[in-house]
């Protein structure tokens, strides 16, 4: 079938991201990154985060972090030892749905403030007892936990505690918080049960990524980047307050300016919606319209793991209904059976995992491979040719989406003008994709090297780590980093 082989390499060549338009996405990226960093409502938004410093590993203390983004709330506390070590200690429950839809937005912080007055009984209870002698006085510090939130849902933030919901998302539904702040009504709720908790800090997860890298990296220099490339993609970064110059606009913004930096939630995943750089084929195409969200997100639909599994499977379906090639369709050199109730033939019906497993078989008659087909999309007795076919279309498409993965760190690094000055520069990366498929960041280093301000030297001063648990330990570093700003003490004193 080498007329198979043939379709799959044309395919695998629209799928090629040459250096010349690495460069041309860096060159963009820097605009509209500019661009969001003075003005409200640009492609990238750029949120200033108010978290104003990153921690070195030398923090110490016992910490809170709360997490509520979807079917669970997760309670955790975090003993940070000073030496870039930790210890977690969480539990999980299941959000019951009544709470999620038809309460009020009382009823769900009620139940939220439950949980951690549950999980402090259980985990902590002399500080609990300790803080109940004494319900309601504020000199009784040291028995007081600051706790950080990682609310994942659209916020609009003013300052490092506190911020208004703009939208309930994935099936929460309580109009009554609505242009609340979710940080009062869950210190409300704490006060409430007389819990010895202060709020100390809104979390979004990718700044939490950025932050626990900074905590636990090799020596005591701050991290100064951290990005997922998960379910979605996106980034955090450490800016100059001077260079955010829409925060001077923002009314009702408060912060510390003793640092004179913060952390930018860059939100890339929105990076070039108007497709002015980035590359797109018909199956870029033809997923974005069938998506539930045309138009947006679009470096996100080329880049992150809920995507690549749906564009691999456009392309293989697109191979399968060709008569001339016989893709999945036995013969007399194949016996391959392709099921009806295949994935194949269902939107978002092949997981991103599978391109990992693929990618990562190397054996003459891909064994592992075949497995893996079978697991994921029912398809058996595949022939060597066709695996060799599925291979090279899965490696043209995890290959993209590393150098494209390279535009915003690129970008972020030029900007930043940290390659001419530092000797290393570290970079902290969370999610399944850059875990798991092979080579991920060896893709993306060779794309950075191809960039003109970056080059060889660059790339070598970038040092990129694993940066596990955002909304645990990254929460209660910014819980931390809250608790040691002076001008919230001083507005939670008066
Ligand atoms: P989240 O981003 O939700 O915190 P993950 O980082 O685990 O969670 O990312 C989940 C995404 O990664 C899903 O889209 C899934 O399809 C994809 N994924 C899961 N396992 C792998 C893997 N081994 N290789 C590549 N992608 C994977
Ligand atoms: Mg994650």
């Amino acid at each position: 079938m080498p007329a198979l082989l043939d379709e799959a390499e044309r395919i695998a060549r629209e799928f090629e991201y040459p250096a010349d338009q690495v460069q041309r996405g860096v060159d963009e990226y820097i605009n509209q990154s500019n661009e969001g960093l003075a003005k409200e409502n640009t492609t990238l938004s750029q949120i200033p985060t108010f978290v104003t410093a990153v921690p070195n590993g030398t923090e110490k203390g016992l910490y809170l972090a709360v997490d509520l983004g979807g079917t669970n709330f997760r309670v955790c506390s975090v003993q940070l030892h000073g030496d870039t070590t930790f210890n977690l200690t969480q539990s999980k429950i299941m959000i019951p749905r009544e709470l999620m839809a038809s309460g009020t937005s009382k009823d769900l912080f009620l139940f939220l403030a439950r949980q951690i007055e549950a999980f402090l009984r259980i985990h902590h209870n002399e500080h609990f007892e300790a803080h109940l002698r004494r319900p309601g006085d504020a000199t009784n510090k040291e028995n007081m936990f600051d706790l950080g939130f990682t609310f994942s849902f659209p916020v609009r933030q003013l300052g490092i505690n506190s911020g208004t919901l703009i939208r309930w998302t994935k099936g929460f539904n309580i109009p009554d918080a609505v242009g609340h702040d979710v940080c009062a009504l869950l210190q409300s709720a704490i006060d409430e049960l007389y819990l010895p908790v202060r709020v100390a800090a809104l979390v979004n997860d990718t700044v939490g990524t950025l932050m626990a890298r900074s905590y636990t990296s090799p020596g005591e220099t701050g991290t100064f980047l951290g990005a997922i490339f998960g379910t979605g993609t996106n980034g955090a970064y450490v800016e100059k307050l001077d260079k955010i110059t829409k925060l001077q606009t923002m009314e009702g913004a408060h912060y510390d300016t003793s640092t004179g930096e913060m952390v930018i939630n860059a939100e890339w995943g929105s990076f070039d919606n108007h497709l002015s750089v980035l590359p797109s084929t018909v199956f870029d195409r033809e997923l974005d319209a069938d998506s539930n969200n045309p138009g947006v997100q679009m470096f996100e639909k080329r880049v992150s793991g809920m995507f690549l599994g749906e564009i691999l499977r456009r392309a293989l379906l697109a191979m399968h209904q060709d008569p001339a090639l016989g893709l999945f369709k036995p013969s007399k050199t194949s016996k391959v059976i392709c099921p009806e109730n295949s994935g194949l033939y269902r939107q978002w019906g092949l997981d991103t995992s599978l391109l990992s497993l693929v990618e990562a078989d190397k054996s003459p008659h891909m064994a592992e491979m075949k497995t893996a087909m079978y697991d994921h999309l029912k398809i058996e007795n595949l022939s060597d040719v066709e695996c060799k076919a599925v291979k090279i279309l899965v490696h043209a498409i995890g290959k993209r989406a590393a150098r494209l993965s390279a535009v915003p760190l690129a970008a972020i690094l030029i900007h930043s003008g940290k390659l001419q000055t530092e000797n290393m520069v570290d970079v902290g990366v969370d999610g399944s994709l850059v875990e798991f498929y092979p080579n991920f960041d060896g893709y993306i280093r060779e794309a950075l090297r191809s960039v003109s301000k970056v080059g060889e030297a660059g790339e070598k001063k970038v040092r990129i780590g694993i940066s596990k648990d955002g909304s645990g330990v990254g929460a209660a570093l910014i819980a931390l980093v809250a608790s040691k700003d002076e001008t919230l003490k001083s507005a939670s004193e008066k």
